[in-house]
């Protein structure tokens, strides 16, 4: 099995970006992998802090690996937004493939001093281990708001990004370029779409030479997408649009069977609910073409 690095590599090179989608059960971690297994593309599952004590570490490192290695598919799994060091070492144990060292919300010049130490710490646990770091601000909370934060003096320059690349040595790093975690209500509806600085995009990957992740692409409209990965995002994380598919799945679910009490009579819809969430991002993300082998 390839590693996730050589797995960035060739989607770069192809002008795609790998699907990184949030899980915090099995209903959710089964529809990604369905939908990653149907189209036959690499994908990775991610969680974060408050979704791994929900799920526990070291079982869903387990469950994961098991799915790769029984069914011999590219599924990864990201240890998303850690914050602290011990959390990351945790995750680095368990066998995790990434980790997202989420300290944005220091000043940059900690965030690369704490993000470098962090690197050393967590490679020599696992030297194969891809570390990605944070710059400037997305707001935080892949959920519903009410209204849209400014993060307009939180976008990140290509000058800070190369600079925090240099000093801290991160394989990865998430840019702040007009992306937001979380949808507004009239996203969820469908009324409005997030847009991406597709300039400041090609400006960062420049400077930064590194692998490129957007967060919080929920809402994002497609063509933005298609830019913003031509422009050199590899990896694109998406949740709250999971989480809405999962709720309303559930809902139609029960709704449907009143009396119904057997778990896995009621949960297949709502594995099928999230499933049509994620298969049409993982196309957009490879492009239409690619239903080759990986
Ligand atoms: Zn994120």
């Amino acid at each position: 099995m390839r590693q996730l690095r050589d797995l960035l590599q060739q989607a770069q090179q192809n002008g795609q970006a790998i699907g990184h989608f949030n899980v915090s059960d099995f209903v959710l971690l089964k529809a990604v992998f369905t939908a990653a297994r149907e189209l036959n593309v690499p994908v990775v599952v991610g969680l974060s802090e408050g979704e791994r004590e929900f799920v526990g570490t070291r079982q869903i490192a387990a469950f994961v690996r098991n799915l790769r290695e029984q069914f011999d598919f590219p599924i990864f799994l990201n240890a998303d937004h850690t914050h602290s060091l011990a959390k990351g070492i945790e995750a680095a144990e368990a066998g995790f493939d990434s980790i997202v060292f989420d300290l944005s919300s220091l000043p940059i010049e900690e965030n690369m001093r704490q993000t470098k130490q962090a690197i050393e710490a967590l490679k020599a646990i696992n030297p194969s281990m891809l570390v990605e770091g944070e710059i400037g601000d997305i707001g935080s909370g892949s959920e519903i708001h009410d209204s849209s934060p400014d993060l307009s003096k939180g976008l990140s320059t290509p000058e800070e990004a190369k600079q925090f690349v240099e000093a801290t040595g991160v394989d990865i790093l998430a840019p702040a370029v007009g992306n937001m975690h979380g949808m507004l209500r009239s996203m969820v509806k469908g009324e409005t779409k997030k847009h991406l600085d597709i300039q400041r995009i090609s400006g960062i990957k420049k400077a930064a030479r590194v692998f490129l992740t957007l967060h919080g692409a929920s809402g994002t409209d497609d063509e933005d997408l298609r830019k913003a990965i031509g422009a050199g995002i590899n990896i694109v994380h998406i949740n709250t649009e999971l989480r809405v598919a999962w709720r309303r799945g559930l809902e139609t679910a029960l709704a449907k069977q009143p009396d119904e009490i057997v778990p896995y009579k009621i949960l297949p819809s709502v594995v099928n609910s999230v499933r049509d969430a994620v298969g049409p991002r993982l196309k957009l993300f490879s492009g239409t073409q690619l239903v080759q082998k990986v």
